[in-house]
Protein backbone atom coordinates (compact mmCIF):
# COMPACT_ATOMS: atom_id res chain seq x y z
CA UNK A 1 0.00 0.00 0.00
CA UNK A 2 1.02 3.49 -0.97
CA UNK A 3 0.87 6.80 1.42
CA UNK A 4 -0.37 10.16 0.34
CA UNK A 5 3.39 11.25 -0.77
CA UNK A 6 3.53 7.74 -2.82
CA UNK A 7 6.18 6.34 -0.64
CA UNK A 8 5.78 2.56 0.10
CA UNK A 9 4.34 1.99 3.25
CA UNK A 10 5.86 -0.13 5.70
CA UNK A 11 4.79 -2.98 6.63
CA UNK A 12 2.63 -3.84 9.38
CA UNK A 13 3.70 -7.59 11.22
CA UNK A 14 1.38 -8.19 13.67
CA UNK A 15 2.35 -11.45 15.99
CA UNK A 16 0.01 -12.63 18.10
CA UNK A 17 -1.55 -15.85 20.30
CA UNK A 18 -2.65 -17.00 23.18
CA UNK A 19 -0.71 -16.03 26.26
CA UNK A 20 2.30 -18.31 27.13
CA UNK A 21 2.63 -19.54 23.41
CA UNK A 22 5.87 -17.72 22.96
CA UNK A 23 4.38 -14.48 20.85
CA UNK A 24 7.37 -12.44 23.45
CA UNK A 25 10.43 -15.08 22.32
CA UNK A 26 10.09 -14.94 18.94
CA UNK A 27 9.29 -11.50 18.81
CA UNK A 28 12.49 -10.34 20.78
CA UNK A 29 14.50 -13.21 18.37
CA UNK A 30 12.62 -11.45 15.35
CA UNK A 31 14.09 -7.75 16.95
CA UNK A 32 17.39 -9.50 17.14
CA UNK A 33 17.85 -10.75 13.63
CA UNK A 34 16.30 -7.68 12.33
CA UNK A 35 17.24 -4.54 14.34
CA UNK A 36 15.24 -2.22 11.57
CA UNK A 37 11.77 -3.43 12.46
CA UNK A 38 10.08 -1.15 14.77
CA UNK A 39 8.84 -2.41 18.05
CA UNK A 40 5.82 -0.55 19.01
CA UNK A 41 5.23 -0.15 23.11
CA UNK A 42 1.97 -0.94 24.29
CA UNK A 43 0.48 1.07 26.78
CA UNK A 44 -1.01 -1.30 29.76
CA UNK A 45 -2.78 -0.53 33.39
CA UNK A 46 -1.05 -3.63 34.99
CA UNK A 47 1.42 -3.78 37.49
CA UNK A 48 4.92 -3.99 36.15
CA UNK A 49 7.06 -7.06 37.24
CA UNK A 50 10.07 -7.31 38.44
CA UNK A 51 12.85 -6.07 35.90
CA UNK A 52 10.29 -4.20 33.78
CA UNK A 53 11.23 -0.98 32.45
CA UNK A 54 8.54 1.56 32.01
CA UNK A 55 8.58 2.80 28.17
CA UNK A 56 10.75 -0.36 27.45
CA UNK A 57 8.48 -3.39 28.09
CA UNK A 58 4.95 -1.14 28.22
CA UNK A 59 4.69 2.52 28.98
CA UNK A 60 2.24 1.55 32.47
CA UNK A 61 -0.67 4.12 32.67
CA UNK A 62 -3.96 4.53 35.06
CA UNK A 63 -6.85 3.48 34.17
CA UNK A 64 -8.03 6.96 33.75
CA UNK A 65 -4.98 7.54 31.63
CA UNK A 66 -5.91 4.77 29.55
CA UNK A 67 -9.42 5.82 29.13
CA UNK A 68 -8.77 9.15 28.14
CA UNK A 69 -6.49 7.95 25.33
CA UNK A 70 -9.09 5.72 23.82
CA UNK A 71 -11.53 8.79 24.15
CA UNK A 72 -9.02 10.64 22.44
CA UNK A 73 -8.38 8.44 19.57
CA UNK A 74 -5.07 7.79 20.31
CA UNK A 75 -5.15 3.83 20.28
CA UNK A 76 -4.53 2.16 17.09
CA UNK A 77 -6.41 -0.84 19.30
CA UNK A 78 -7.30 -2.03 22.91
CA UNK A 79 -8.61 -4.89 24.76
CA UNK A 80 -8.77 -6.09 28.27
CA UNK A 81 -7.07 -8.59 28.89
CA UNK A 82 -6.89 -10.43 32.21
CA UNK A 83 -8.72 -7.60 33.78
CA UNK A 84 -6.19 -5.05 32.58
CA UNK A 85 -6.07 -2.72 29.77
CA UNK A 86 -3.33 -2.73 27.33
CA UNK A 87 -3.61 -0.81 23.91
CA UNK A 88 -1.41 0.56 21.03
CA UNK A 89 -0.10 3.81 20.57
CA UNK A 90 -1.87 4.75 17.42
CA UNK A 91 0.81 7.95 15.97
CA UNK A 92 3.79 6.19 16.72
CA UNK A 93 2.49 3.32 14.42
CA UNK A 94 1.28 5.61 11.64
CA UNK A 95 3.97 7.67 11.57
CA UNK A 96 6.35 5.03 11.54
CA UNK A 97 4.25 3.74 8.38
CA UNK A 98 4.08 6.53 6.79
CA UNK A 99 7.92 6.85 6.96
CA UNK A 100 8.53 3.33 4.95
CA UNK A 101 9.11 1.63 8.39
CA UNK A 102 8.27 -1.92 9.13
CA UNK A 103 6.87 -2.17 12.84
CA UNK A 104 5.89 -4.91 14.91
CA UNK A 105 3.19 -5.33 17.13
CA UNK A 106 3.26 -8.31 20.00
CA UNK A 107 -1.06 -8.00 21.08
CA UNK A 108 -3.29 -10.58 22.18
CA UNK A 109 -5.96 -11.90 19.95
CA UNK A 110 -8.88 -8.95 20.38
CA UNK A 111 -6.11 -6.69 19.84
CA UNK A 112 -5.43 -8.42 16.33
CA UNK A 113 -8.82 -8.45 14.95
CA UNK A 114 -9.09 -5.10 15.78
CA UNK A 115 -6.14 -4.06 13.49
CA UNK A 116 -7.31 -6.51 10.82
CA UNK A 117 -10.19 -4.24 10.00
CA UNK A 118 -7.77 -1.56 9.92
CA UNK A 119 -4.70 -3.01 8.26
CA UNK A 120 -6.46 -5.75 6.09
CA UNK A 121 -2.53 -6.10 4.13
CA UNK A 122 -0.55 -6.09 7.66
CA UNK A 123 0.50 -9.72 7.52
CA UNK A 124 -0.92 -11.66 10.85
CA UNK A 125 1.14 -13.98 12.42
CA UNK A 126 -0.83 -16.56 15.06
CA UNK A 127 1.85 -18.04 17.44
CA UNK A 128 0.63 -21.22 18.09
CA UNK A 129 1.72 -23.67 20.88
CA UNK A 130 2.25 -27.66 20.16
CA UNK A 131 -0.37 -28.33 22.35
CA UNK A 132 -2.70 -27.26 25.79
CA UNK A 133 -0.14 -29.68 27.74
CA UNK A 134 2.51 -28.12 26.30
CA UNK A 135 1.29 -24.79 27.10
CA UNK A 136 0.50 -25.53 30.72
CA UNK A 137 3.57 -26.46 31.28
CA UNK A 138 5.08 -23.42 29.87
CA UNK A 139 2.98 -20.88 32.09
CA UNK A 140 4.10 -22.46 34.97
CA UNK A 141 7.79 -22.61 33.73
CA UNK A 142 7.94 -19.08 33.55
CA UNK A 143 6.58 -18.36 36.67
CA UNK A 144 5.74 -15.17 35.90
CA UNK A 145 1.97 -15.10 36.60
CA UNK A 146 -0.14 -17.10 40.26
CA UNK A 147 -1.56 -20.54 39.87
CA UNK A 148 -5.04 -18.78 39.48
CA UNK A 149 -4.12 -16.57 36.50
CA UNK A 150 -2.62 -19.51 34.74
CA UNK A 151 -5.31 -21.49 34.87
CA UNK A 152 -7.51 -17.85 33.70
CA UNK A 153 -5.01 -17.88 30.88
CA UNK A 154 -5.26 -21.77 30.46
CA UNK A 155 -9.17 -21.73 29.97
CA UNK A 156 -8.93 -18.56 27.69
CA UNK A 157 -6.36 -19.99 25.22
CA UNK A 158 -8.79 -23.07 24.43
CA UNK A 159 -10.83 -20.84 22.61
CA UNK A 160 -8.41 -18.26 21.63
CA UNK A 161 -6.59 -21.34 19.80
CA UNK A 162 -10.23 -21.54 17.19
CA UNK A 163 -9.17 -17.53 16.25
CA UNK A 164 -6.04 -18.54 14.06
CA UNK A 165 -8.40 -19.14 11.47
CA UNK A 166 -8.85 -15.44 10.89
CA UNK A 167 -5.12 -15.14 10.57
CA UNK A 168 -2.64 -15.27 7.13
CA UNK A 169 -0.02 -17.32 8.79
CA UNK A 170 -0.28 -20.15 12.04
CA UNK A 171 3.35 -20.57 12.81
CA UNK A 172 3.43 -23.39 15.06
CA UNK A 173 6.13 -22.61 18.36
CA UNK A 174 7.71 -26.05 18.74
CA UNK A 175 11.49 -24.69 19.15
CA UNK A 176 11.22 -20.87 19.06
CA UNK A 177 14.20 -20.46 16.55
CA UNK A 178 12.90 -22.64 13.95
CA UNK A 179 9.49 -20.92 14.40
CA UNK A 180 11.19 -17.26 14.53
CA UNK A 181 13.02 -18.32 11.22
CA UNK A 182 10.00 -19.25 9.84
CA UNK A 183 8.29 -15.64 10.73
CA UNK A 184 11.23 -14.21 8.65
CA UNK A 185 10.87 -16.27 5.59
CA UNK A 186 7.45 -15.29 5.37
CA UNK A 187 8.10 -12.05 6.19
CA UNK A 188 10.74 -11.85 3.29
CA UNK A 189 7.87 -13.26 1.06
CA UNK A 190 5.65 -10.73 1.94
CA UNK A 191 7.73 -7.85 1.68
CA UNK A 192 8.63 -8.85 -2.17
CA UNK A 193 5.02 -9.15 -2.42
CA UNK A 194 4.25 -5.58 -1.23
CA UNK A 195 6.86 -4.34 -3.31
CA UNK A 196 5.47 -6.07 -6.90
CA UNK A 197 1.89 -4.43 -5.70
P1 LIG B 1 1.53 -9.56 29.68
O1 LIG B 1 0.77 -8.94 30.79
O2 LIG B 1 1.83 -11.01 29.94
O3 LIG B 1 2.76 -8.76 29.29
O4 LIG B 1 0.58 -9.52 28.39
C1 LIG B 1 -0.68 -10.10 28.44
C2 LIG B 1 -1.25 -10.16 27.05
O5 LIG B 1 -1.50 -8.84 26.55
C3 LIG B 1 -0.31 -10.81 26.03
O6 LIG B 1 -1.08 -11.70 25.23
C4 LIG B 1 0.19 -9.64 25.22
O7 LIG B 1 0.54 -10.01 23.89
C5 LIG B 1 -1.04 -8.76 25.22
N1 LIG B 1 -0.73 -7.37 24.85
C6 LIG B 1 0.40 -6.67 25.05
N2 LIG B 1 0.30 -5.45 24.54
C7 LIG B 1 -0.92 -5.36 23.97
C8 LIG B 1 -1.61 -4.34 23.24
O8 LIG B 1 -1.13 -3.24 22.99
N3 LIG B 1 -2.85 -4.64 22.82
C9 LIG B 1 -3.44 -5.83 23.05
N4 LIG B 1 -4.67 -6.01 22.55
N5 LIG B 1 -2.82 -6.81 23.71
C10 LIG B 1 -1.58 -6.59 24.17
Amino acid sequence: MKNSSDKPRGLLLVVSGPSGAGKGTICGLLRKELPELCYSVSVTTREPREGEVDGREYFFKTVAQVKDMIFRGELLEYAQVYGNYYGTPKPYVMNLLNEGKDVLLEIDIQGALQVKKVFPDGVFVFVMPPSLEELRARLYKRGKDTEEVIEKRLKAAAGELKSSSGYDYVVVNDIAEEATQRVLTLLEAERYRAKRN
